[in-house]
């Protein structure tokens, strides 16, 4: 039987105010511990220091910043493990992006390509090359006919070009570890508080005790719990089905056989979008009064504006709620999408991806983060594996504006509608869409399941 790994979330009963203080305090200085850690650590020079870490954990000790922070061993170290975590993440990921760099460069030989390769894989080296400084060739690289002043100068050109700045999220939690960091006693959570030997109660509202590594996020007055729980999955007995679904923005949930899951999402998110839009609006225009009330000298009324109409708790529950709705929304699509279709294989597309250098109009970018078109996508991930249905991604070109009866290129007219000029063919885009993903995996696949 398969296994996923899933994360289970719990909630804590109201908690006292000097307990929220003290967690709000530690998610402050935990991101602060990670930031520095970003700053030092992220950067070409400490790339051969990242594995196994002991050196940045140890230089991080006799940094003194815990002791200036006053924060206990143990949320100090997992911090900085934490932020090693990422910047490792983080070079995983430019690693396999010049990996694939370098598989698409028209310049280079298949030479060329594995000493790239070899030099990736070999960390201690790729660091070495990158610092400009000595470092014995792995044996495989030793004898190719490659231009290795060109093809180091490349990589360097490329790291520099693409290893970013990692964005610390502003109080997005922190992570407690089992024994040193938290533990039950009379069933009751205990966190490692600020002083030595004394926990801090956190009574939760179920009884579920846990034994890894646990990620806290503080709420107004109580907390939430995050913990990967590993759980068993199968395919339920009888689903047979192959589906093809075209995941949109109109209707949530497209397949090729005709049948729509989530319709009308656009009328909840449009909805929110306008309600922002507008309320940002009115927030600016407060914000314009307030500092012309400044400028003339009048701070008690520009407090008063600011006090009255531009506060955030407000504003970020009622933004809360809202995706809430949508979310549950979502979520009850995609359970009555797999009650009735009984896949046990689901094709859809890559996402596409938006924008090249992620310079996009702001206008646009407060539209992007209310598209839940990666929402759907996450939580249709996560239902696969707890069902152990095989979710197949293909390449979105050609799905788009390709007609699926003549494979001709049609467009999309008003009302999402697609037409095609040269068959006639009228329909919506979104299932046009899931069409010409059924016919692209079935002409690169063969039949359907079981047939
Ligand atoms: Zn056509």
């Amino acid at each position: 039987m398969a296994t996923y790994i899933k994360s289970v979330r719990q909630y804590s009963r109201k908690l006292p105010p000097d307990t929220i203080d003290f967690l709000r305090w530690l998610t402050v200085v935990y991101a602060k511990v990670k930031k520095t850690v970003y700053e030092r650590y992220g950067g070409i020079g400490s790339l051969g220091k990242l594995k196994p870490g002991y050196t940045v954990l140890n230089e991080m000790r006799a940094s003194g910043m815990r002791q200036e922070l006053g924060m206990p061993v143990v949320y100090y170290e997992l911090a900085v493990l934490d932020a090693l975590t990422v910047i490792k993440g983080r070079w995983g990921i430019l690693r396999d992006t010049l990996k694939r760099l370098a598989a698409f460069h028209e310049g280079f030989t298949k030479e060329d390509k594995t000493y790239i390769y070899t030099i990736l894989k070999w960390s201690s080296v790729y660091a070495a090359i990158l610092k400009r400084e000595d470092y014995e060739e792995p044996d495989m690289v030793k004898d190719l006919p490659v231009d290795k002043h060109r093809l180091n100068n490349w990589l360097r050109r490329q790291t520099r070009k693409r290893l970013g700045k990692i964005q610390v999220m502003r109080e997005a939690g922190f992570k407690i570890s089992p024994k040193a960091g938290y533990s039950y006693k009379n069933g009751v959570m205990r966190i490692a508080g600020r002083q030595p030997r004394k926990r801090v109660e956190i009574p939760m509202r179920d009884g579920r005790q846990f034994s890894r590594q646990l990620h806290v996020e503080v709420k107004e007055d109580y907390i939430v719990l995050t913990a990967p729980v590993t759980k068993e999955s199968s395919l339920p007995e009888g689903w047979a089905n192959e589906i093809y679904v075209h995941i949109g923005d109109v209707d949530a949930l497209t397949l090729s056989n005709g049948h729509v899951y989530g319709e009308g999402l656009n009328k909840l998110t449009d909805a929110e979008t306008e309600r922002l839009n507008a309320k940002n609006r009115l927030r600016s225009q407060y914000r314009a009064a307030g500092r012309e009330a400044l400028e003339k000298g009048n701070p008690d009324k520009a407090a008063v504006i600011s006090c009255h109409n531009l506060g955030t708790m407000k504003y970020q529950r009622q933004k809360e709620r809202n995706r809430a709705k949508t979310t549950s929304f979502v979520n009850a699509a995609l359970n009555r999408m797999l009650a009735e279709e009984k896949p046990c294989r689901i094709v859809i597309t890559h996402p596409v991806k938006m924008g090249k250098g992620g310079k996009i109009a702001k206008s646009a970018k407060r539209k992007l983060t209310r598209s839940f078109r990666g929402f759907i996508r996450e939580r249709l991930r996560e239902k696969c594996e707890e069902r152990s249905i095989e979710l197949v991604r293909i390449p979105s070109k050609g799905t788009g504006l390709t007609c699926s009866v003549c494979g001709e290129m049609g467009k999309t007219a008003v009302g999402n509608r697609f037409k095609c000029p040269h068959c006639g063919y009228d329909a919506a885009a979104s299932l046009n869409g899931a069409r010409n993903i059924e016919k692209k995996y079935r002409l690169e696949h063969g039949s359907i399941v079981g047939s």
